[in-house]
């Protein structure tokens, strides 16, 4: 059975001291809940949060890793580093990373392996602009960020990855995809799945909405047949609009 997932990336925000205490308030306010809560802050955070989060039900994510275990690459931390701080998932293929960085397809296949082979879970990041959704190519271009960066896994590496559709025209620019139109694509994202390893894999895969989720759309998106949950940008910088989020 697939699980409903909610997920606060913090991005490159937050200094140390609100950094520990939006962690701690979204600690005290959480009521017990069955959904997963996972926090993504800054790398350099990742320590304090986990720290914070121990014995609770929050997991916390990285927001990238390498695609190399370790090797002369200044400035990068390698997937099995973030393993051994402690951390459960790894979000990749963000469309920040994508656009800002140029990371590909074929790189993020490697990141993905190697978050897996240190037996991190991984958040998969797909979506399209705003003009390939107008041409109406939106549906081909995640069916090819699925086949080129995730679709090399084996079936049974499948219970280790969630993904999560972030249209990049919504992504911190306050537009929200309409109920519709993430239905549309979660079920494309899902037949995409079956196609490839089969209705059960489908079926268990959690799939996310991402893109100006507020605690007022939340509801309506996540009532959704094949919305398992939300990837919170902005929205989660705040412990009582997350929770509200969460509470959806
Ligand atoms: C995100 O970056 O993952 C995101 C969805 O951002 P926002 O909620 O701010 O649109």
């Amino acid at each position: 059975m697939r699980k409903q997932i909610v997920v606060a990336n913090w991005k490159m925000n937050n200094s140390p001291t609100q950094s520990s205490q939006l962690c701690s308030l979204i600690l005290s306010k959480m009521r017990p809940t069955d959904k997963e809560v996972i926090i993504a802050p800054s790398y350099l955070y990742l320590n304090s949060v986990v720290a914070t989060t121990q014995n609770s039900i929050i997991k916390v994510a990285a927001q990238n890793c390498h695609q190399e275990i370790s090797g002369a690459y200044t400035g990068e931390v390698s997937a099995s580093m973030l393993a051994d701080l402690g951390l459960d998932y790894v979000i990749l293929g963000h469309s920040e990373r994508r656009y800002y960085y140029g990371e590909d397809n074929s790189l993020l296949a490697k990141k993905v392996s190697s978050a897996l082979s240190q037996g991190l879970k991984v958040i998969y990041c797909c979506g399209e602009t705003l003009d390939q959704r107008i041409s109406g190519a939106h549906l081909d271009r995640i069916t090819k960020q699925l086949t080129e960066g995730l679709f090399h896994l084996p079936a049974k590496a499948m219970k280790n990855i969630v993904i999560g559709y972030e249209p990049i025209w919504a992504v911190g620019t306050g537009i929200t995809a309409t109920s519709a139109q993430a239905q549309e694509m979660h079920a494309h994202i899902r037949s995409a799945l079956s196609d490839k390893y089969g209705a059960d894999v489908a079926h268990d895969t959690s799939i996310l909405y991402g893109g100006s989720c507020t605690p007022s759309n939340a509801k309506e998106l996540f009532a959704q047949k094949d919305v398992d949950g939300g990837l919170i940008g902005g929205a989660s910088l705040n412990a009582d609009d997350f929770l509200a989020i969460v509470n959806a």
